[in-house]
Parts: structure tokens; C-alpha cells; sequence
């Protein structure tokens, strides 16, 4: 008879995932740009100091994907990709919790999480409309 002891474990397949997530290029989680969204902290990322070691010295920030631009042109283009598109879209649903996810396991019952608007942060350019020539397909 086979005890537990001699099962074997198969752990080939998450060790090439853990190596991937490891050697990525580290950006922020959802749940930390949830937090960088609350008015105050989005103000102060959105109005930094002048820091020459970020791109575009820290002055061009996209809070929802937690990225920099060099130029105000730069961010306003990528205020138009799909990437960021998809981001604002993966943002309207707010963090799974914890306490959300103990109602899915069966402790109470499941409430499904708040879907809420996300919009692209305003840019001190009267010309510029992020919701003008929206293109999600
Ligand atoms: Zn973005």
C-alpha cells in the first residue's frame, strides 16, 4: 500500500512560472494602483518633483498603469493604445479582498465585486479628450 509519503509531486510546471514572474520587469500590482488612484495620493504622483533618474524627469505619469513618459505627447499617445485601454478595464472592478474571496469559498454569500468607472486622468491640455476617439473593440 502507498502512503501518502510516496506520492509523488509534480512541481515542473510552476517553477518555470515563478522564474518568469521573478525576471519581468517589476510593476506595480493592481491593488497598489487602486491605492495611487485615492485623490490624494493620485495628486502627489501626478504633480512630482522634478527627479532626472525617472523618465521624463517624473513629470508625465500614467497613475493607471503606474508608468512614465518623457514627453506630455508621449503620455497622451499612450493614453490612446490598447494597453492602457485594457488597464482602465482591468481597473473598474475593484480588488478582489480577501473577505470576497472567503464568500466565494461558501463562508456567506458571494457578492460580486463593484464594477466602477475609470477614467483617464485628466492632462492640462484643453485640446486633449482621452474619451474623444475611444477605440475598444
Ligand atoms: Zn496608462
Amino acid at each position: 500500500m502507498a502512503g501518502p509519503q510516496k506520492r509523488k509531486r509534480h512541481h515542473k510546471g510552476d517553477t518555470h512560472l515563478k522564474k518568469r514572474w521573478r525576471t519581468r520587469r517589476r510593476t506595480k500590482d493592481l491593488d497598489q494602483i487602486d491605492e495611487d488612484l485615492q485623490i490624494e495620493n493620485a495628486s502627489k504622483l501626478l504633480h512630482q518633483e522634478i527627479d532626472d533618474d525617472k523618465p521624463g524627469s517624473g513629470q508625465h505619469y500614467c497613475l493607471h498603469c503606474a508608468r512614465y513618459f518623457i514627453t506630455s505627447e508621449a503620455l497622451k499617445s499612450h493614453f490612446r493604445t490598447k494597453v492602457h485601454k485594457r488597464r482602465l478595464k482591468a481597473l473598474e472592478i475593484e480588488p478582489y479582498t480577501i473577505e470576497e474571496s472567503q464568500r466565494a469559498g461558501g463562508l456567506g454569500s458571494y457578492i460580486h465585486p463593484k464594477k466602477r468607472t475609470m477614467e483617464t486622468q485628466p492632462v492640462d491640455d484643453e485640446t486633449f479628450d482621452p474619451s474623444k476617439d475611444v477605440d475598444m473593440k
